[in-house]
């Protein structure tokens, strides 16, 4: 199976898997370059994969629906219309003959689901490069224990986030560190990917921990920047990845 990233709107990435003639598509806030890779490769539509509700994630389901009458899998907990098949955490689903595991994953809408199949992750806008999503519907503490759900999947895990987000997650990584290596390995990493168009998604789970400051809320570096930002002494991780947070949201 291949997994191909068809870019959409400003930043968001609609993964394609096909597999022979078969195809499935996660996310698909256009239906437009969904339509247009089917038929310039001859592909079939065969199922779709809702991550959240909104609306960059789930704009073209009506338009493929149209096309080609297919199961849509998506978080039991949310509103999504033509959505056939609810699903929540330790439900399986099975596609292109690979079997993904559901996982829960709230914090940046309240019934936000990731889909799992070693080695691949589908996470939508819940963990991205060097980031995270921000906190629409839930809380803090909700997301923060997402992520750290999502951070405990193998290191050898391929994580397939929706948008290209990585350089401006790195230079708010760099402002809460500026002294992390790892940081700036990355930046100058993901300047040349992007330099050359080349998407930095998917990225690789381990070390994941080393660049992305909402993962190392328990470092001394970053709880004293995190406490400086909020002024005030931080007593937990999640009041540290709160302030985090708090501080990328402006930055
Ligand atoms: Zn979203
Ligand atoms: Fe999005």
């Amino acid at each position: 199976m291949q997994i191909i990233p068809l870019p959409a709107f400003r930043d968001n990435y609609i993964w394609l898997l096909r597999d022979g003639s078969r195809a499935a598509v996660v996310d698909p806030g256009d239906a437009a370059p969904v339509l247009a890779y089917l038929a310039a490769e001859g592909l079939t539509l065969d199922a779709i994969l809702i991550t959240h509700h909104h609306a960059d994630h789930i704009g073209g389901v009506a338009e493929l629906l149209a096309h080609a009458s297919v199961p849509v899998h998506g978080p039991a907990r949310e509103n999504i219309p033509g959505m056939t098949h609810p699903v929540s955490e330790g439900d399986a689903v099975t596609v292109l003959g690979k079997t993904f595991r559901v996982l829960d994953i709230p914090g940046h809408t309240g019934g936000h689901v990731g889909y799992y199949g070693a080695p691949v992750l589908f996470c939508g806008d819940t963990l991205f490069a060097a980031g995270c999503g921000r906190i629409f519907e839930g809380t803090p503490a909700q997301l923060f224990a997402s992520l750290e759900k999502l951070a405990a999947l193998p290191g050898d895990t391929q994580v397939y986030c929706t948008h290209e987000y990585t350089l401006s997650n790195l230079a708010f990584a760099a402002a809460v560190e500026p002294d992390n290596a790892a940081v700036s390995e990355r930046i100058a990493l993901s300047q040349k990917l992007r330099g050359n168009n080349t998407p930095t998604v998917p990225f690789r789970l381990a070390g994941e921990r080393n660049s992305n400051p909402f993962l190392r809320t328990r470092e001394t570096a970053v709880i004293r920047q995190a406490e400086i930002r909020a002024g005030q002494a931080l007593e937990t991780p999640v009041e540290v990845f709160a302030a985090l947070r708090e501080w990328k949201n402006g930055f």
